[in-house]
């Protein structure tokens, strides 16, 4: 939809909109919960949560109502949400700007790249959409899966060394009397954990 027929709100629409959104850092912390909110959340509907049931009234291809943001108390209405730009803007606290921002400023987060993303995850959390997580650094995916590699070579490492033990070890410790075998056993076993470390090591090296 297209406000083209009324050059002078397109401006001050327009005009309003770039210094709401000015905030450099306002975009920094993207990330995709921003994204998500604003694809997935009509500024209307979270209009029509804030101002109340039945509150919001129709005029032209805006809606307007009493400014629901917490610092702005009014007795005309002057907070303007305009579906087709999914923009809002109120005229009485010249505040303005899309779905992340009215949450961002209803819900009081910080006016920063972080509160903006927190704004974002409140909003899909609150509407019943999942908040996407962001892509995880590959370091952290690593840590993630260490325990796990850890886990299963720990296991592989064990297993290696029973059959270096077996088959190594027990031919030769079988040969010995049977006072000393019981010290040779402790340590064939655990020399056939280094002799495993180093077998499994040649072998996922290959
Ligand atoms: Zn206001």
């Amino acid at each position: 939809m297209t406000t083209g027929g009324n050059p002078v709100q397109d401006s001050v629409y327009t005009r309003d909109r770039g210094v709401a959104t000015a905030n450099p850092q306002g975009d920094r912390g993207v990330g995709k919960p921003i994204e998500a909110a604003k694809a997935l959340i009509p500024t209307i509907d979270l209009a029509d949560l804030l101002c109340g049931p039945g509150q919001m009234r129709r005029v032209g291809d805006r809606w307007i109502a009493l400014c629901p943001l917490p610092d702005h108390n009014e007795k005309t209405p002057s907070f303007t949400v305009y579906p087709g730009e999914q923009g809002w803007y109120c005229y009485g606290c010249q505040r303005g700007g899309d779905v992340v921002d009215l949450a961002r400023i209803a819900w009081g987060f910080p006016d920063d790249g972080r509160g903006a993303a927190e704004a974002a995850a409140y909003l899909l959390m609150e509407f019943g959409h999942p908040v996407p997580e962001r892509p995880a650094p590959w370091h952290a995916r690593q840590s993630r899966q260490r325990p796990v590699r850890d886990r299963i070579d720990a296991e592989r490492v064990e297993h290696v060394r029973l059959l270096v033990f077996r088959l190594i070890w027990m031919p030769w410790l079988r040969g010995l009397p049977g006072r000393v075998r019981e010290e040779a056993a402790d340590s064939a076993w655990a020399e056939s954990r280094h002799t495993a470390l180093r077998l499994y090591e040649q072998r996922r090296g290959a």
